[in-house]
């Protein structure tokens, strides 16, 4: 099933991008003096105190008694090597605060800012998890060249996992779908969304999903934008689409409530930092056909 294209560009910027961090390799052989480097502990990260609350510390980690257990190659920013450190669990880094959850930063970091975070915390689980070679138990080994753990035992090259998921903002007159997850907070609302499975296309993906969770069919798909949703590895991938028939019909499994709603009537939406937001927020000001 081709996507139908209008044509009309329907870019968007995905706010939760670290991409500004591009990764040069060969990585560095050594770590050097004078880095930027993210504090990680456990799945958690350090933000210095005060009114200007900064991710990065540039300091010298000696004069601190941290006991490092891993540290990850990040990337670069023109001249200057970002890394990430793993410290134990005991850690405290005086003058900055510790957040565990690096969700509860929204607002705090700036997107940029809260991307790398996630990153740093997503690269050292990758390598905490990744120690010993699944195939063979043997241990890995950092590849340099490319973000990666090599096993020199059986020759597997393990990657960082990316779960590819898709969202659709399905359209009916000057309405749209939005659903609630029982996982959701009480009155919050979003688009429909799932993962993509194995064999299967993002479109024959988005048919399925929005078939099982709410008994609609669809038409019209085109693709609007995509996003890292490093919590812990997705990558959002988001198109607009036009209903095409059925009633709804909630699984009352991932969805326990669908409806149709209105600009005017809009329920409680998904945080500015989501592709579900922006999507929304897209139709709210040029998303009926040009009509408004
Ligand atoms: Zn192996």
């Amino acid at each position: 099933m081709a996507i139908k294209d209008t044509g009309k560009p329907m870019n968007h910027m995905a706010k939760f991008s670290a991409a500004f961090l591009m990764s040069r390799y060969p990585e560095p052989d050594t770590v050097p003096d004078n880095v930027n480097r993210v504090i990680v502990k456990e799945n958690g990260v350090f933000v210095s105190s005060g009114n200007h609350p900064e991710l990065f510390f540039s300091g010298d980690l000696k004069d601190y008694n941290l006991e490092i257990q891993r540290t990850q190659y990040l990337g670069h920013r023109d001249s200057i090597a970002y890394y990430a450190d793993d410290v134990s669990s005991e850690s405290d880094l005086p003058g900055w605060t510790y957040y565990p959850n690096v969700r509860d930063l929204f607002g705090i970091l700036s997107d940029e800012e809260l991307a790398v975070a996630a990153l740093a915390v997503r690269l050292i689980d990758f390598d905490r998890s990744t120690r010993f070679c699944a195939q063979c138990g043997a241990r890995t080994r950092q590849s340099r060249l490319e973000r990666a753990k090599n096993c020199d035992t059986c020759g597997l090259i393990t990657y960082p996992r990316t779960s590819p998921a898709i969202i659709v903002l399905i359209r009916k007159d000057d309405t749209i779908l939005l659903a609630r997850s029982p996982r959701f907070p009480p009155g919050f609302h979003s688009i429909i969304a799932g993962f993509v499975e194995p064999g299967e296309t993002l479109e024959e993906a988005i048919h399925r999903e929005v078939r099982e969770e709410t008994g609609i069919e669809i038409a019209n798909l085109r693709y609007f934008g995509s996003e890292p949703w490093p919590f812990p590895s997705s990558l959002m991938i988001g198109f607009v689409a036009d209903y095409a028939g059925g009633e709804i019909v909630i699984d009352n499994h991932e969805i326990i409530s669908a409806g149709w709603f209105d600009r005017d009537h809009l329920p409680l939406l998904p945080s500015t930092m989501s592709i579900s937001r922006a999507l929304i927020d897209w139709w709210i000001e040029k998303g009926n056909n040009g009509k408004k």
